[in-house]
């Protein structure tokens, strides 16, 4: 993301305080990909603060998961006015910066439909792909990657964190050194 500062490449620049930076181990094999920044995350600067980011960190550690042992991003880097969804155009301003982040990861959790949308490339009914692993290529590389909720979406329905529980147990094979998606027992 060499070209991330100062960045005006959507109109998500305007409204900015803080164009929201990744989180986490820059090195982990595992990287979470929520939607875009909210108003806590554009004043801190960093992404998944505020009840979004209580949830995660809450999940994480009923599986002895540190966030520092994982990279958190978002689609988007700039806060969406109103927290609306980003459009195509601001997501495909912002899927460079993305892809480049991804890269080099084992595995890819999608947070929310909207960013298994960008991932994917094409509309998804969320409960269809829910923790179902698949392969996208980012830059030429094959990396598997999964869908899930958005920690949000558990505020309203138990039955999403346990869906996001059991992600965040297959983010953890991937995590305890397992290989390639042949290995993986989901
Ligand atoms: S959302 Fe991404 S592309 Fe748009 S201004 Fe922010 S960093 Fe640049």
């Amino acid at each position: 993301m060499t070209t991330l500062r100062n960045c005006v490449a959507c109109g998500l620049c305007e409204n900015r305080q803080n164009i929201v930076c990744p989180d986490g181990d820059v090195n982990s094999p595992v990287a979470f990909v929520g939607e875009a920044p909210g108003k806590r995350e554009d004043e801190t600067g960093l992404p998944f603060q505020g009840r979004s980011g209580k949830v995660l960190d809450a999940l994480l550690n009923e599986e002895n998961i540190s966030r520092s042992s994982i990279y958190i991003t978002n689609t988007v880097k700039c806060r969406p006015p109103g927290n609306r969804e980003p459009t195509k155009e601001e997501m495909a301003a912002c899927l460079p910066n993305l892809k480049e982040e991804l890269q080099n990861r084992r595995l890819i959790v999608a947070l929310g439909r909207t960013a298994a949308r960008d991932l994917l490339g094409r509309e998804i009914k969320l409960a269809d792909e829910l923790n179902k692993l698949t392969t996208i290529n980012i830059l030429g590389k094959e990396i598997d990657m999964i869908a899930t909720y958005h920690p949000a979406a558990s505020f309203y329905n138990s039955k999403v964190k346990d869906a996001l529980s059991e992600t965040i147990r297959i983010a953890k094979k991937y995590l305890e050194g397992y290989k390639t998606a042949s290995t993986i027992k989901i």
